[in-house]
């Protein structure tokens, strides 16, 4: 059988590999189709696409929309999204600038406290990333702060910690909207991993449906079988398509294989084809 993995991050937001570099391996280890899903931004798709072309394997334009539902961040998942649609930019642009003020409100704070941190020597370690708390966490690591990525969110960059910062999102509702007028599929990612309770999924899932999602993200890395196939039999009842991928993030996320997840993620072809068909 031919297996895709329709769900990665490279360096255009928080992976370590390059978006060409994805497909590389992902063709190599025999994937028949990915998708390179960048939260919020698809600066990485031309690239990926173009490997894609290049290594003969079929490359699906995607992007992962961080959301706003019952003040939670939920992932909309969009595919198909055509990356020059003037219905996209907008909204990718004013969540880029709420990223930029909040990553200069979070420096200033650490910069006041006397920490060797500025926005200038973030830019030059990580010149084409999306910068966020991820690369911070690195900063504060190599400086030699804290001991890992973990203790550098817990003594300081993690919800509740001294230099915390909420961002603001979208609506659930507005990430749907712009993901079909960009000609999109969207998709609720990993439904489970927002830790609400098997009736709150329902809502959402519920919520998620009436808004117009088209699909589930029921194959994932972090799904045990059982999951699994709870999702699939719910994307059955809600007359929900189903998607999936292995969230690969590189080696920011090491426990994760892009294609296996974490060994035992197998998501077939037959997915994709069934996505395709819920396109406008
Ligand atoms: P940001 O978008 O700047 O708020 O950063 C969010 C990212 O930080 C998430 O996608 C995670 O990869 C990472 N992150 C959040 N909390 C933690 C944590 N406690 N430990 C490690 N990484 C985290
Ligand atoms: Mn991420
Ligand atoms: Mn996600
Ligand atoms: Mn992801």
């Amino acid at each position: 059988m031919d297996y895709i993995d329709l769900h990665a991050h490279s360096t255009a937001s928080d992976g370590t590999d390059a978006p060409g570099a994805i497909i590389e391996k992902g063709a190599a280890m025999g994937l028949r189709a990915m998708s390179v899903t960048d939260h919020d931004t698809v600066s990485g798709v031309a690239e990926a696409m173009a490997a894609g072309e290049r290594l003969g394997a079929e490359v699906i334009p995607g992007i992962e929309v961080s959301s706003d539902y019952r003040d939670n961040n939920i992932h909309i998942l969009g595919y198909f999204v055509d990356i020059r649609s003037p219905a996209l930019r907008p909204v990718l642009e004013w969540v880029k600038t709420e990223r930029e003020e909040r990553n200069k409100k979070i420096v200033a704070m650490f910069a006041a406290d006397g920490f060797d941190m500025t926005l200038e020597e973030l830019r030059e370690e990580y010149p084409i990333s999306v910068l966020g708390r991820p690369h911070m966490a690195e900063h504060l690591m190599r400086k030699g702060y804290v001991n890992s990525i973990k203790e550098a969110f817990d003594k300081y960059l993690g919800e509740g910690a001294r230099y915390y910062m909420p961002k603001r999102r979208i609506s659930i509702a507005r990430a749907v909207e712009v993901i079909l007028a960009a000609g999109g599929v969207p998709v609720l990612a990993h439904p489970l991993q927002y830790r609400y309770p098997p009736d709150e999924v329902i809502e959402m899932i519920e919520y998620t449906k009436s808004l117009g999602i088209r699909a589930m993200e029921c194959y994932y890395s972090e799904h045990s079988m059982a999951q699994q196939e709870w999702l699939l039999a719910q994307a059955e009842r809600y007359g929900l398509g189903v998607s999936g991928g292995s969230d690969y993030h590189g080696s920011r996320k090491t426990h994760i294989s892009l294609g296996t997840g974490m060994g035992n993620l197998a998501v077939p072809y037959s997915v994709l084809e069934q996505l395709k068909a819920l396109r406008n």
